[in-house]
């Protein structure tokens, strides 16, 4: 148990992030005091009788207010309109964050409406599962993986220290880096995965009335492991995307110039660049496992037969 951070934190979204972050919280005893809102009854409800929260408030205005630490984590596209109905209610002195996949964007959405005396300084945990919603959150989410926070030039000092501290209780490495940057390397790292593992999905969709139902059935082969992500959130990704543009178009446009090389290289049965490019990702995605962010366990640690489970490095579902 670590000494409280935080008197009272205001939980705005109260999803998988938002459910994490108060497991986290409550490991370490970080805040005092957790209240929290979100957009309908049941999920309040919901996050009420999971323990997330002491005090569920159905105004995101109510919740914030006496609050010295106020998350939002709630969809990108989302982030605009609370900052203005919380803005007014907002304590002198408190940290406002929030843990959207888009940073410069949300800093243009968010912004505006701080008064002075709030510290805002945005925050993006490169954390998650393709879960969603208050049941959906553990503890163990964020540890040993990175947050990226994005202070504007100017930020408070003592506030992005903070929430800097804050982030590391939780479990989470920490980086500091302007939002432009962050967008542009999320695009690479998150969006345009997830915008191929969509495509693919629907592509085989398509192509499922011809195989008859033969992409299901034989998925193991590659397919079920590379759209893992697929089954993310429609609402979040709609918004990483609507506000993430100029970043994606220009990572999908290597990406296709990327594509065309390979596509080339089938067409003229060129084995030597295959066997070059595929052994070039191959060292990149076991650099991904030497840095810690992934399990070297066979299958993604899958159980087959007698064998036990895996012990993954951050105690997470696997
Ligand atoms: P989630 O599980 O779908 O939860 C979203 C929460 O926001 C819910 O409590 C929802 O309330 C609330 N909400 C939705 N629309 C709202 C609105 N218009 N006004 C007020 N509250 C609203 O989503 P999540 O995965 O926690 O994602 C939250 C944020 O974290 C997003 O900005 C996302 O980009 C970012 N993020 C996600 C991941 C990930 O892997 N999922 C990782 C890092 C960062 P209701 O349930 O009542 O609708």
């Amino acid at each position: 148990m670590t000494q409280a951070m935080f008197e009272r934190v205001a939980l705005i979204g109260v999803g998988l992030i938002g459910s994490s972050i108060s497991h986290a919280m409550r490991r370490r005893g970080l805040a005092k005091e957790i209240v929290g809102s979100a957009r309908t009854k049941a999920t309040l409800a919901t996050a009420l009788s999971l323990g997330l929260i002491d005090k569920g408030y159905e105004r995101a205005a109510e919740a914030v207010k006496g609050a010295d630490l106020v998350i939002l984590s709630v969809p990108v596209g989302a982030c605009g309109p609370l900052a203005a109905e919380i803005a007014p209610h907002l304590s002198a002195g408190a940290i406002l964050t929030d843990v959207g996949s888009v940073k410069e964007a949300v800093v243009r959405d968010i912004a505006p409406h701080v008064p002075a005396g709030v510290h805002f300084v945005p925050g993006h945990p490169i954390a998650g599962t393709e879960q969603s919603g208050p049941e959906a959150g553990f503890a163990e989410l964020f540890d040993g993986r990175w947050t990226i926070l994005t202070p504007e030039p100017g930020t408070d000092a003592v506030a992005v220290e903070k929430l800097k501290a804050f982030w590391t209780a939780l479990g989470s490495k920490v980086e500091i880096m302007n939002a432009q940057h962050h967008d542009m390397v999320l695009a690479i790292t998150s969006h345009l995965p997830h915008l191929i593992a969509y495509n693919i999905v629907n592509t085989a969709e398509h192509l499922q009335r011809v195989t008859e139902k033969e992409v299901i059935k034989f998925s193991a082969g590659g397919f079920r492991d590379f759209t893992r992500i697929a089954a993310s959130d429609p609402t979040m990704w709609r918004d990483v995307f609507l506000n993430n543009k100029e970043a994606v178009m220009e990572m999908l446009r290597r990406f296709s110039d990327d594509l065309a090389e390979l596509k080339r290289a089938i067409e003229a049965a060129d084995g030597d660049t295959l066997f070059r490019r595929f052994t070039e990702a191959r060292d990149i995605r076991r650099g991904i496992i030497a840095a810690g962010q992934d399990t070297p366990a066979p299958d993604f640690g899958r159980v087959h037969g007698s064998q036990p489970a895996p012990e993954t490095e951050s105690g997470a579902r696997k």
